[in-house]
């Protein structure tokens, strides 16, 4: 089963991922600095400006957490791990694998996952099956 995957052509797809993902970070702050620099700080600019603050704060962070998905995916392809849903221990179909090469589970257990999201429930569904 194992064999039949290309693990070389994932190993690409998270590599190139992670650099973009990277490059997209330091334009962002890049960006960032030259805003502040170009906006003189007088009282009414500074709620925007924590909005524009707290939006690249949020914004970072998904972009930290896609990068640690994709290490973490780099990592179970060294481990022979890759490819394995963590919740159910099934075989990720290679449509899904294609289209988000770091996925840890399966669609039945992303969805399930989701759904108890969505409920309200403070489900971390990146976290969780880790430990
Ligand atoms: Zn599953």
């Amino acid at each position: 089963m194992k064999s039949t995957l290309k693990l070389a052509t994932y190993r690409n797809m998270l590599e190139k991922k992670a650099e973009e993902v990277r490059r997209s970070m330091s334009a962002q702050k890049a960006a960032q600095v030259v805003a502040r620099l170009d906006v003189p700080s007088d009282e009414g600019d500074l709620s925007q400006q924590h909005h524009e603050e707290w939006i690249f704060l949020n914004r970072n962070t998904i972009d930290m957490k896609l990068l640690r998905e994709i290490s973490d995916g780099l990592h179970r392809i060294e481990q022979g791990t890759y490819g394995v849903c963590l919740e159910c221990e099934e075989p990720i179909s290679v449509k899904r694998l294609e289209a988000v090469p770091w996925a840890r589970y399966c669609v039945a257990c992303q969805e399930a996952i989701a759904a108890r999201a969505a409920l309200g429930q403070p489900v971390d569904d990146f976290q969780e099956a880790e430990k």
